[in-house]
């Protein structure tokens, strides 16, 4: 009989890591940083910084990490998010890590972008298709492309021992690709003998008013529509659906986006993937050059590449010539440099910032804030959560008939009993047989 081990996400949000066992032969599924301690405190910084199975940081796997020899068959990732794949860098080389191509390419782009002590690396990876099963040993794994904030996240259906389990990751039905989540509601599969699913929002602080991505896209419309001056937003550019959204209502709204190099080149590269986002020829999106970013594309890519952005280059000039016309999806830094010059020609009245993340980071980071208080801008919340609200979690677990649910990724894993059937909680590293 297969055995499963959480080692960490019974109780918590972020730093998911699962074990599936049959025999000897194990895989894994997710290797994240964690977000926070167990049940929801603060983490401790150092130990952050130095990751090790005694700190609590690296899930205590035997055979898994750099020291040891290896004894895990595969790892597979089912997203880009750090709290699912940030302990990567740590692992035995001989081990594989099963990805797909968009989780592939969001990490090489985080290769080139983030500062070092964020960037993943390893070496030995094998690109999984969606809906293709992997075979390893005993274990027959099939990814199901899932409607995420994140890009091209899965979910997993691991087949062993003639058990089924099915790994929902991160996801949800009312972004961009409710599709998805529909598709397996439509046709389930059965006979599933655990559920493992995430349960972020029953927390509740995950509402802010929108109900879906269509909406937080009507809302960007209706701001940048009325708006007789500059627009300012802040969105995360892995958050793909949430450009497209921004993409799309900067053109009905007949204005220009602006992006950074980093979101453009990662724009850029996804559509290698995913043909339909954009750029496309003939768009509305002009490309504002940051000398951190432009370094980072020299030093780890190409200088070709910023020659062949140029035709989309824009200047501080052009900014302030049409300031109207602008909607800036730029880092607080260029936002400010930008705004200085901005307010010297005409002081901000009815600016608005756009905060398009999850507001958890507004109490973390005050220069948001800070950065409204000093140019006398109005911050709005615009945002819908990445993850599946009560009544899209309710549709998987009666798609999928569980024998067994068990929470995760939650940090409300113990009202789980009173929206769904055959739950049952477990801890982290306690095994359990299914
Ligand atoms: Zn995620």
């Amino acid at each position: 009989m297969p055995q499963i081990i959480i080692h960490r996400g019974t109780h918590t949000i972020g730093g998911s890591c699962v074990e599936i066992k049959s025999n000897s032969h194990r895989i894994l599924i997710d290797l994240g940083t964690p977000l926070m301690e167990k049940g929801g405190g603060e983490l401790n910084q150092n130990a952050l910084e130095k990751p090790s199975v005694e700190n609590g940081i690296l899930p205590d796997v035997k055979g898994l990490y750099k020291d040891t020899n290896p004894d895990i068959f595969a790892v597979f990732i089912s997203h880009s998010h750090i709290d699912h794949c940030g302990l990567l860098n740590h692992i035995h080389p001989e081990i594989p890590v099963f990805v797909s191509k968009g989780t592939h390419s969001l990490i090489e782009i985080g290769r080139v972008f983030y500062p070092p002590q964020s960037k993943i690396f390893f070496e030995n990876y094998k690109i999984f298709k969606h809906w293709r099963p992997v075979e390893l040993g005993p274990f027959k794994i099939t990814s199901y492309l899932m409607d995420h904030s994140g890009y091209d996240a899965s979910s997993f259906l691991v087949e062993v021992d003639d058990k089924k389990i099915f790994y929902s990751g991160d996801f949800r039905g009312h972004g961009r690709k409710s599709k998805l989540l529909e598709r397996i509601v439509e046709k389930p599969i059965s006979n599933i003998d655990c559920l493992l699913m995430e349960g972020t929002t029953l927390g509740g602080q995950h509402k802010v008013g929108f109900e879906n991505e269509e909406e937080v896209e009507q809302e960007f419309f209706n701001i940048f529509s009325k708006q007789k001056d500059v627009s300012l937003i802040m969105a995360a550019g892995s958050n793909v659906d949430r450009l497209v959204s921004l993409y799309k209502a900067t053109r009905k709204s007949k204005k220009t986006l602006v992006l950074d190099l980093y979101t453009y080149y990662l724009l850029d590269q996804l559509k290698q993937i995913t043909p339909g986002l954009p750029p496309f020829d003939g768009d509305n999106i002009r490309v504002f050059y940051i000398r951190g970013h432009a370094q980072n594309i020299v030093d780890h890519l190409d200088k070709s590449i910023l020659y062949k952005y140029k035709t989309r280059k824009i200047e501080i000039d052009e900014i302030v010539d049409q300031r109207e016309q602008m909607v800036l999806k730029l880092p607080v830094s260029a936002l400010k440099k930008i705004s200085k010059i901005l307010i010297k020609k005409t002081p901000f009245e009815n600016v608005k910032y756009i905060f398009s993340m999850w507001k958890g980071y507004l109490d973390k980071d005050s220069y948001h804030q800070d950065f409204c208080n000093e140019y006398n801008a109005e911050l709005v919340h615009v945002h819908v959560s990445g993850h599946a609200y009560l009544n899209d979690l309710k549709k998987l677990a009666k798609a999928l008939k569980p024998k067994k649910l068990v929470p995760i990724h939650t940090l409300s894993g113990e009202n789980f009993s009173s929206h769904f059937e055959n739950v049952v909680i477990y801890d982290d590293h306690a095994p359990f047989e299914i």
